[in-house]
């Protein structure tokens, strides 16, 4: 199944999407999918970010290629941090260049969509666990990243979290392409193979620490080729099975 939201009649709703038209389905999504008979074409609505989470949480340094590009050592644990929720936007919105930085970063990542609440799961149980899939950039002011100690200002401006264009419900993740293309030409290129911990070893730690709740997401990590934008600058995080998500920059 493709999970979509969007603005219907005023409202934010999710939709169930086949091919170019969306079926509107009652309240959420993540125990059922339950359709109200109602629907809409794609090209006539607004696309949200597919989720509204209560929390975004984002790994570093998940990928073996990644961190060899970044000469560091290769993570013992998984290093957990937060983006706000005031930060996220969806595919088609404008990322805003804020004026406190001089480098903004795309990041192409695979986003993990929590099903329901999690708490200290082990990693062979995870599955039962993940709603399903997205294409996440996690926007960094690389500057910013490099002058404070704590992360949250250089990944948390408002836009600097696009997600979608929806869910992808079924995914086998353990091989897959994630990819950037910068005004249409490939920067990234990496394979989920290249992973340091599994989508399920990140559910189960963070479980660990926080309980998840259904429609919680999760970035899992960039590969190898990150890069800076310009406004007037086009950004797509491509992955496989799952779909484009597509932003302008904009100052
Ligand atoms: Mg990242």
């Amino acid at each position: 199944m493709k999970i979509v939201r969007f603005v219907y009649r005023g409202e934010p709703r999710y939709g169930l999407l086949n091919s170019d038209q969306i079926e509107v389905i009652h309240n959420l999504p993540f125990d059922e999918v339950d359709v109200t008979g109602v629907s809409v074409a794609l090209s006539k609505v607004e696309l949200l970010s597919p989720v509204d989470p209560s929390k975004i949480i984002a790994i570093g340094l998940n990928y073996r290629d990644h961190a060899k590009e970044l000469d560091l050592e290769m993570p013992t644990e998984p290093c957990l941090f937060l983006k706000p929720t005031s930060s996220l936007i969806g595919s088609g919105n404008a990322i805003v260049y804020p004026e406190a930085t001089g480098q903004v970063d795309f990041e192409a990542e695979l986003v993990i969509v929590i099903r329901k609440a999690a708490r200290c799961i082990k990693s062979e149980d995870a599955a039962d666990y993940i709603f399903g899939y997205t294409c996440g950039n996690d926007v960094t002011a690389r500057d910013i990243q490099k002058k404070d100690e704590q992360w949250t200002r250089a990944k948390g401006f408002d836009t600097f979290c696009p997600v979608g264009p929806h869910i992808e419900t079924e995914l086998d993740t353990s091989n897959i392409y994630v990819r950037s293309r910068l005004n249409g030409e490939i920067r990234q290129d990496g394979s989920t193979k290249e992973m340091v911990f599994d989508v399920f070893d990140l559910v189960s730690y963070i479980s660990e620490v926080m309980t998840l709740y259904p429609g919680d997401i999760i970035f899992t990590g960039t590969p190898f080729g990150v890069g800076s934008m310009s406004p007037g600058d086009t950004i797509e995080v491509e992955i496989e099975g799952v779909g484009s998500l597509i932003n302008k920059i904009e100052q």
